[in-house]
Formats: C-alpha cells, sequence, structure tokens
C-alpha cells in the first residue's frame, strides 16, 4: 500500500520538518518492511502548496498523520483539505491521539486512532485494513464510523527494543541534517523512571499499567550496532547525541553501555541528566567515556515549583553539585529553564535567575512555560482558570501558554528576553565544527577566485 505519512510538529530552534522522531522513524522502517511504500511530510503550520504537492508526489491509498500533542489546529485544517479534495482513508497517531483519541477521531477523515505506542498496533491495522472481509478490531486502535465509537483495549509493550528494526532516517533528510550538524540522534529506549509533572510521561505510564515494562533500553550491542551503521551511511559524523532523559538513570545499564561505548566507538557524545540522580562517580565515568555536552533540566530556582508543582524531587543543592562536578570533568552544559510557570512570581523568576548566575552553565535554553496537554500540571492550570485562551497558538508563537494574575504574561516575556541578554544561549562550537565551516568557507573562496 502506498502510505504518505504526515509529520505534525512544532518548529523548534529552527530545525526543519519532516524532523527525526525515533518512534515514528521506527514505525516507517516496520512499514517498509512490510512491503508498503512509505513518503513522508512534515507539517510545522498549514501550507498548501506542500500539502498539493506531498499527494500528487506521494499518490497515496492511505494517509497517517501522526499528531504532537501542540499541532491539533494545524493538523485539523490539513486533514480539512484532504477530505475535501482526495477521499483518502486516513488514520491518526502520535501524542495527540493519544492524549485525546475522542478529539482525534473527531478530525476530519479521520476514522482511525492509534493510541500510545503505534509498533504492534498500526503495523497490524494497516494489514487488515487492506481486506475488508477481515474484522478491523486491533489492539490500540479506536475506530469511529456511522456504528459509533470502538475502544479496544491497548495491545502489551513492546519490550525487547532489540527486536525492532532501526529507524529510518533518509525520508527525513538525515544526510543534510549530518552535513549541517555533524551529529547522529540515537534512542536507547522508552519509558522513563521520573515523574515530572510538566511531562506526558506520567500519563503514559499509566495508561500502560499492566500491559509490560514501562521503562525500557535496548542493549548496548544494539545501539552500537546502529551507531556503525549511521556513521558508515552517513559520513561525517563528529558527535552522537542520546536523546533520552533516562540515559543515566540506572547505574548498571549506564555502566555496562559506557564501557561497550568506549571499547566500539571513538566518537564523543552529547547526553541528558537529572541532577537528582546523577552522582560524581558518574559524571567521572562519562567524562571518561567521552562525553562533552550535556543537557539538564533546571527548569526553576523556586524549589517550590521544581518540587511542590512539577513533582521533580530536586533540590537547589542538586543542581548546584551536579554543574560543580560537570565543570570539574571539563564537561560542558545546557541547562534548560521554563519561565512562567504555574505560581511563577516575580519572586521565583529572581530565584531562577540567581540559581543560573550561580551554576553559571554554558548555555541556557529558556522556554516559556507551555501546558503541554495530557500532564498533570496543565490540569492544575486549567482547575486554577490559568490556561490562555490562545494556548496552542502562543506556542506557536514562543510565547508562554499561562495567564497568571501575579506574574502577567508580559513580565515573563521581559524577564525571558533580560536572562537571554544576560548568559550565554547558545553552545560554542566545537574546534572540529570551527574548524570544518572555516575551512569549508575558505576553500570555498579560492574555488570561486579560481572560476572569476
Ligand atoms: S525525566 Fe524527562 S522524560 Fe522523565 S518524567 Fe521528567 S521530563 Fe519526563
Amino acid at each position: 500500500m502506498r502510505i504518505l505519512v504526515l509529520q505534525f510538529i512544532p518548529s523548534v530552534r529552527g530545525r526543519r520538518v519532516p524532523r527525526f522522531e525515533p518512534q515514528l522513524a521506527t514505525l516507517v522502517s516496520l512499514l517498509e518492511r512490510r512491503e508498503h511504500s512509505v513518503s513522508l511530510a512534515g507539517f510545522a503550520r498549514f501550507e498548501l502548496p506542500r500539502i498539493k504537492s506531498a499527494l500528487a508526489q506521494g499518490l497515496p491509498q492511505l494517509v497517517y498523520a501522526d499528531i504532537s500533542a501542540v499541532c491539533a489546529d494545524t493538523a485539523r485544517r490539513t486533514l480539512e483539505y484532504i477530505e475535501r479534495h482526495e477521499f483518502l482513508p486516513i488514520v491518526a497517531g502520535g501524542a495527540f491521539p493519544t492524549v485525546d483519541p475522542d478529539a482525534a477521531l473527531s478530525l476530519p477523515g479521520v476514522q482511525a486512532a492509534a493510541v500510545g505506542e503505534p509498533d504492534a498496533s498500526l503495523v497490524t491495522y494497516l494489514e487488515r485494513i487492506k481486506d475488508p472481509a477481515v474484522g478491523q478490531v486491533v489492539s490500540g486502535v479506536w475506530l469511529r464510523d456511522e456504528r459509533g465509537t470502538t475502544r479496544p483495549e491497548l495491545p502489551v509493550l513492546v519490550e525487547d527494543l532489540n527486536s525492532l528494526p532501526f529507524a529510518h532516517r533518509d525520508l527525513f533528510d538525515y544526510a543534510e541534517h549530518v552535513r549541517r550538524t555533524a551529529q547522529i540522534e540515537i534512542a536507547i529506549g522508552r519509558g522513563c523512571p521520573q515523574r515530572c509533572a510538566y511531562c506526558l510521561n506520567d500519563r503514559l505510564a499509566k495508561l500502560y499499567t499492566g500491559r509490560g515494562t514501562w521503562v525500557r533500553r535496548r542493549a548496548p550491542g544494539n545501539i552500537l550496532a546502529e551507531i556503525t551503521h549511521l556513521r558508515q551511511r552517513y559520513p561525517g559524523v563528529r558527535l552522537v547525541r542520546f536523546l533520552d532523559h533516562m540515559f543515566g538513570l540506572d547505574d548498571e545499564w549506564l555502566t555496562h553501555f559506557l564501557t561497550t561505548y568506549t571499547r566500539q566507538c571513538d566518537l564523543p557524545f552529547r547526553c541528558h541528566l537529572r541532577a537528582n540522580a546523577t552522582p560524581a562517580e558518574t559524571i567521572r565515568q562519562l567524562a571518561a567515556a567521552g562525553c562533552q555536552i550535556t543537557d539538564v533540566e533546571v527548569i526553576s530556582g523556586s524549589n517550590f515549583i521544581r518540587e511542590e508543582i512539577f513533582q521533580m524531587d530536586l533540590s537547589n543543592e542538586q543542581i548546584q553539585d551536579l554543574f560543580a562536578w560537570l565543570k570539574e570533568a571539563d564537561i560542558r552544559s545546557r541547562a534548560i529553564v521554563y519561565l512562567g510557570a504555574p505560581y511563577e512570581s516575580e519572586a521565583s523568576l529572581d530565584e531562577t535567575r540567581r540559581l543560573l548566575l550561580h551554576i553559571r552553565p554554558d548555555a541556557v535554553d529558556i522556554r516559556p512555560y507551555h501546558p503541554w496537554p495530557g500532564t498533570p500540571a496543565r490540569e492544575l492550570c486549567r482547575e486554577q482558570g490559568w490556561l490562555h485562551a490562545r494556548g496552542e497558538e502562543r506556542f506557536h508563537l514562543g510565547r508562554g501558554g499561562l495567564d497568571l494574575p501575579v506574574c502577567r504574561p508580559n513580565i515573563v516575556a521581559a524577564f525571558i528576553r533580560r536572562l537571554r541578554a544576560e548568559l550565554p544561549v547558545v553552545l560554542d562550537e566545537p574546534w572540529w565544527r570551527r574548524w570544518s565551516i572555516a575551512s569549508r568557507t575558505a576553500l570555498g573562496q579560492v574555488l570561486q577566485r579560481r572560476r572569476l
């Protein structure tokens, strides 16, 4: 079957869409393994010419819409066009249908919504759809027809992630990504043992209660095999970026992984760390294995917001210790901060500034807080009447999603501008990137002079 995958995903720091996302990319690999012909287009906003072009090039028999939790409006407008002009079956999946399957089924033209991880359910559903004589009820795939809505239970989780094919990358224009960044992105697993209230993980973990192990990690050998494969396929890789927040949250797995990594891979890497679960010894291990950059979610300088509201179980002392150890180990750090969070005040904004000035990360990523659909923090904000009336639209404009009476959006926006001016917002390019950009520029100038 010819399947057109539409990825609805927000634009992040100017990165292009479609954008590599491990679960969607693994689904594409599984579909190709079943000999479906897959084309892909990404949308951060409604773009009619690109929709027409994707339909004309892919000539699909079915559309699969992978919808981020903050892209429902873009998806609605796009699917409305397809429903009116193409009469194609449309299946929705991704975070939005997982959080609100009924709302996904009410999008124009959508006849089925895959809830949760689509590997086990969607591939089977798409096989069955080919033969209308076969019953189409598949675990995890909600259906809507004239008789009403069918809501089957979720399938059990795929526990052996090593059994899945490597994530597909070519359709995401990955050669260009590697050319621009010299990095490859790797997912080491799925799920997370922590329960931050601003994150969807809590909701997903509850959804899968009784359906298998939630936190799953790939075997080190399987990850290293993917890295080797990617280095051969996309020359010029200089850094491996591990995407998962739970990268360092299992000592035994991490030690095994770092030993394997050091033996089999000579590339430096970048990873996420949680300051409430990273002892000094782990930092030393990471440095010895080639860790050069870490991303740490500091989130707020207010203990109250971090611990009571966002349930991060993370103290100021743990944050200060972690950043001090990273400096000692010569590992660069990027601190991620949300401003305009529930219960934010001018005092808590100042606390965040003081903490950042104290820990001095190499870069800060300061984001206006957006209450992500499906999270406990959003529910709190809804109950308190703090959700901004133009929430999703504001997210795409880079503005906060709350309107707090004691800390209005204009105060938060001014504070964000101030902090971004005070602190470094980008990590310096490492020497090999500076060198390669400089040498490419010099070479280009020489060639141009010769042509003249
Ligand atoms: S550590 Fe990251 S992935 Fe895990 S619950 Fe917190 S925000 Fe979510």
